[in-house]
């Protein structure tokens, strides 16, 4: 699940090391009435922003769009193959959603394959996936061009695009790419650069802020732990299997949410 090493910056490392001198903002500031939350894997959205969507979900209209499957985190395990895990991750989203206040037909999962999110190239070749690269990244494209075009968004939290994981960063560019023009107001969530050996560069026209989730973080807490696939031994019998070390998830059960903005 993981990518190689990215290069470290001193930006980078002052933020994640000492968040605490980042600006601290509360939900009213970065409110809209449309909000969208795009998660790469199903549990993304609940780390990055759960403490958002708690306090979000109640207010606005808020929809959960989750790019793949999920099946790579236990890719071995015969008791939950891939149809059953993905069966078993769905489910898992939908009851922490629910839990922080999101509908469950407010949650839709566009079932790319894990790990294979298609990455436009730079000669415009699709990088990803078993079939042709173009075609895939074409059909998601037309999908999520489709459900932007109905939920009408406006703020979209996306996972950061330079996130180590390549699936983040390709669900970055999908999006993007499907966003009509002018695009909505956009604020990332990183979740892989927490891990100081994957760390990647902060370009300087990012600008890095906090949200106060302070009221919200024992839901928050809650919900992270619906996620039983990947917060506990649920899922035994796979030697390769993806387990969240506690170290992690410390990262993403602060009283705050960092987010990543362009500067416009
Ligand atoms: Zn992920």
């Amino acid at each position: 699940m993981r990518s190689g090493k990215m290069n470290r910056t001193p930006r980078a490392e002052q933020w994640f090391e000492c968040p605490e001198h980042l600006p601290l903002r509360t939900i009213e500031q970065i409110w809209a009435a449309r909000v969208l939350v795009v998660a790469p894997h199903p549990d993304d959205e609940c780390l990055g922003c759960g403490g958002a969507i708690a306090m979000l979900a109640g207010c606005c209209d808020l929809r959960v769009l989750v790019i793949t499957n999920g099946t790579m985190s236990h890719p071995n395990s015969r008791q939950f193959p891939a149809a059953a895990l993905r069966a078993l991750r769905e489910s898992e989203t939908r009851a922490a959603m629910n839990y922080l206040g999101v509908e469950p037909a407010a949650v839709h999962f566009l079932g790319l394959q894990d790990g294979a999110v298609p990455m436009k190239g730079i000669e415009g070749d699709a990088i990803g996936g078993d079939a042709t690269g173009g075609d895939i990244f074409d059909i998601a494209l037309q999908q999520c061009r489709d459900y932007l075009a109905e939920a009408q968004p406006q703020l979209i939290f996306l996972p950061w695009r330079a996130d180590p994981h390549p699936d983040h960063r390709a669900s970055w560019q999908l999006i993007n790419a499907a966003l009509p023009q002018p695009a909505p107001r956009r604020v990332e969530y990183p979740i892989w650069d927490w891990d100081a050996a994957q760390r990647g560069s902060i370009p300087s026209h990012i600008d890095v802020w906090r949200l106060n989730i302070q009221a919200v973080l024992p839901q928050k807490r809650a919900a992270i732990s619906l996620y039983r696939s990947q917060v506990s031994d649920l899922i035994d019998d796979d030697p390769d299997g993806f387990r969240l070390s506690s170290e992690m998830l410390e990262r993403f059960l602060q009283p705050w949410e960092i987010y990543f903005e362009e500067i416009t």
